[in-house]
């Protein structure tokens, strides 16, 4: 039982009537001094705030990351520094062009956010369920959202703006081929796997580092809906993949993934046959074998959907000692463009919501004041750098994530800058993944069948037979037999 009161505590008899001044026949002029109907109505105007721009829908909850592996010949990351040592986490999982009332079996690239509450700060990841993006010039990135979104004019989604979009951007082809494969359509959100895409660096104390990819791998099984599942679930339950994860840690079936690196010396990256920071590749398995390093478990449930996941902001800007990013210029511009869009979203004061705060302690003064803030805003400490009143120290360690680990350039670093200026000129080497997981799929029993259908209606949607034709040579060049099952389908009416 609980004592109602209006917002600023006052206590109040009821909380279901409006105050009128009565004319004597039952009716009444509604007055301006019933702050509680004002009060209620006003807020109500005010309850929303912006959508993200993506990944609006998601599930969410709270589990525990566990490291299972001596990490420190890798990385002096505190969270990874002894095994058995737990890490608080919240995952959100999300489609990523949808709104957040769309249905979650739509196909679409899933977005897995994980927020690390380690004991040297927060560590976000900010990952997908496929290894690798559509994109590798981070100027392409709303132009690429945009065409899997709504039509300016119809306000729908449009395969001929999606399919224009990629035939004139083709180096998107590897991520179309996850796309339209069945883990487009996860049929559950346990039962699948997050990669960084990224490459980024775990980095030690004497100022070594080696380039990692993370893998997170589901420990349920992958499971997948075909086309005509999703399709189906989406009419009868668009919520089918939030109930599912909420059913099933409210019913203790918590579920396992497994967390893994694959590692490169920074030596292997000069000469390797892939650019690293060209995030439309993966590193081949076979090369750069995985070593576990974790394993997260996801176990409660949000207290409140709105404090805990809709205000939860991530961002790959987010690291902490031991883990730091590389030169992939997607990487770089994303970690601009998600504290801007949490601020524009949330405020300048996101980071200090309980979801977002960290856990371990935080003495950052020369960040203060803003709209809503709740804290004791530093109090008198001083609010300008270099106070010699109120001295501040600093962390000795070299593994600051943004800093440079040498005060030196290393030719390393030299070869970095070189290789980092690429452009999104294709080659007949970027079809060579997208190939191999064409190859892969050809693995599964139907799956390739599946993958060419998938394709084949969005296509026959697209009205321009020119552009339709680009679509049947994007594909031909993974594979001729591919291009040409799709030509034939689409144009024989499938
Ligand atoms: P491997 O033959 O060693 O492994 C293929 C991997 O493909 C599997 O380990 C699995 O990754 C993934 N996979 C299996 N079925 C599907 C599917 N239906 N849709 C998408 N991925 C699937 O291959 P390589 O490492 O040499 O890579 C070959 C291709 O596999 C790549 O071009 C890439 O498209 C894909 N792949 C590669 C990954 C990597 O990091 N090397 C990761 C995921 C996919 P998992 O075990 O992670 O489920």
């Amino acid at each position: 039982m609980s004592h109602y009161t209006l917002a600023e505590g006052c206590p109040y008899a009821r909380n279901d009537t409006t105050v009128q001044l009565r004319n004597g026949s039952g009716g009444g002029l509604v007055l301006l001094q019933d702050t509680q109907l004002i009060e209620t109505l006003a807020h109500f105007s005010r309850e929303r705030i912006p959508e993200r721009t993506v990944h609006a829908k998601a599930a969410g909850a709270y589990g525990v990351f566990e490291c299972t592996h001596d990490c420190t010949d890798i990385t002096s990351a505190s969270f990874l520094n002894t095994v058995g040592k737990k890490t608080d986490v919240l995952l959100r999982v999300s489609t990523v062009g949808p709104e957040s009332g769309s249905a979650d079996t739509t196909r679409d690239v899933h977005g897995w956010g994980m927020k690390l509450y380690t004991d040297e700060g927060n560590l976000d990841w900010v990952f997908n369920n496929t290894p690798v993006f559509f994109v590798r010039d981070p100027i392409k990135f709303p132009s690429l959202n945009r065409s899997h979104k709504r039509h300016p004019r119809t306000h729908r989604p449009d395969p001929n703006m999606f399919w224009d979009f990629h035939t004139a951007n083709p180096e998107g082809i590897h991520q179309l081929m996850h796309l339209f494969s069945d883990r487009g359509t996860p049929a559950s959100l346990r039962h699948m796997n997050a990669y960084s895409g990224h490459t980024y660096k775990f980095t030690k104390e004497d100022g070594s580092f080696k380039y990692i990819k993370i893998h997170i791998k589901t420990q349920q099984g992958i499971k997948n809906f075909t086309r005509e599942e999703a399709t189906k679930i989406a009419g009868e339950n668009p919520d089918f993949l939030l109930e599912d994860l909420y059913e099933a840690i409210e019913s203790g079936n918590y579920p396992v993934w497994n967390v893994y690196v694959q590692v490169m010396d920074s030596k292997d990256a000069e000469t390797y046959k892939w650019n690293i920071f060209d995030m439309t590749k993966v590193w081949p398995h076979q090369d750069y074998p995985l070593r576990q390093i974790g394993r997260l478990t996801v176990n409660r449930n949000p207290r409140n959907y709105f404090t805990d996941i809709e205000q939860a902001a991530f961002s790959p800007s987010n690291m902490v000692p031991g883990f730091a990013p590389s030169a992939d210029p997607m990487l770089q511009a994303r970690m601009f463009a998600y504290p801007d869009a949490a601020r524009y979203r949330l405020g300048t004061n996101y980071q200090t919501l309980p979801t977002n705060a960290p856990h371990a302690p935080v003495y950052c003064p020369y960040q203060r004041d803003g709209f809503m803030n709740f804290t004791t805003n530093y109090g008198s400490d001083p609010n300008y750098i270099g106070s010699s009143l109120h001295p501040t120290t600093f962390a000795t360690s070299a593994t600051s994530p943004s800093r440079p680990v040498a005060s030196t350039i290393t030719e390393h670093e030299k070869w970095v800058g070189e290789v980092s200026s690429f452009t999104t000129t294709m080659s007949e080497v970027d079809y060579e993944q997208a190939r191999a997981l064409w190859g892969v799929l050809g693995r599964e029993e139907g799956h390739q069948e599946r993958f060419v259908e998938n394709v084949s209606l969005t296509v026959a949607k697209v009205e321009r037979r020119e552009l339709r034709g680009g679509v049947y040579d994007l594909f031909r060049r993974v594979d001729s037999d591919l291009g040409a099952r799709i030509e034939a389908k689409v144009e024989g009416g499938i």
